[in-house]
């Protein structure tokens, strides 16, 4: 069997987070990776998917592999991104956050929240506290993705706010992880993550800028894209893997 490498970014934000950039718009998205050599991204939203739609739309016309996500943030302000292979998913995880985030997004003090269709024109806006948290505890968050069969990456593990180290100041044994996000390039201060958990690892640039795409990403060896295909690499099985740059 062929496999063949992806070069993936697998956190990319939109116009539709509110600390996203509105130069976050699918085809400009699209571009910008296809001019950093990615093949595939991933669009992971604070709390919200309605972008991820555009995004796809947008990428099939230029041979741009795009997973839709979503980046939740939990009780503990612990932020996890959920990636899932269909529309049904993503609802599904929708419905969830819906349900457990409060409160009405305040446009001067947190940013714009965007929706927009593959032309990038506006068709909306998301009027919900994205950049809240959630009801959901971090177990709920990870146990709801691998419900709908997603994969469960907690996110910039090397970054003191929002990362599961710096609010919990450990994972907690037994959390279902399906691997780490790792988001500064400093290679060094790495192997330490390294050494110290036994997860599988990613590098993505969790971008709320253009400029951002690409800064950091993982090559995925494997047959096309899927999560079951990423979650192979991951766990380096059939010969798929990943590898972190
Ligand atoms: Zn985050
Ligand atoms: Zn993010």
């Amino acid at each position: 069997m062929m496999l063949r490498e992806f070069r993936g970014d697998l956190h990319v934000h939109t116009c539709l987070s509110p600390c996203g950039s509105n130069e976050m718009l699918p085809t400009a998205i699209v571009k910008e990776a296809k001019k950093r050599n990615l093949d595939l991204i991933g669009i992971c939203d604070h709390n919200s998917v309605e972008n991820v739609e555009a995004v796809k739309k947008a990428g099939e016309k230029e041979a741009m592999a795009v997973i839709g996500g979503v980046e939740i943030s939990s009780q503990e302000e612990v932020h996890i991104l959920g990636l899932f292979d269909n529309a049904k998913a993503l609802q599904g995880i929708k419905c969830l956050i819906d349900q457990n985030l409060r409160g009405k997004n305040d446009e001067k003090a947190f940013g714009e929240q965007l929706i927009v269709d593959e032309t990038d024109r506006i068709t909306g806006s998301n009027t919900r506290l994205l950049i809240g948290a959630t009801k959901l505890s971090v177990e709920e968050i990870v146990d709801a993705i691998h419900d709908l069969e997603g994969l469960a990456i907690a996110s910039h593990i090397d970054r003191e706010s929002f990362g599961i180290l710096g609010q919990l100041g450990l994972i907690p044994s037994g959390l279902r992880l399906d691997g780490l996000e790792l988001s500064a390039p400093a290679v060094v201060a790495r192997e330490r993550f390294y050494r110290e958990y036994d997860l599988p690892f990613v590098t993505s640039s969790d971008a709320h800028y253009l400029n951002d795409i690409g800064r950091s990403c993982t090559s995925f060896f494997m047959k096309k894209v899927s999560i079951e295909e990423i979650r192979k690499a991951l766990q380096g099985k059939d010969g798929r893997r990943a590898m972190i740059e």
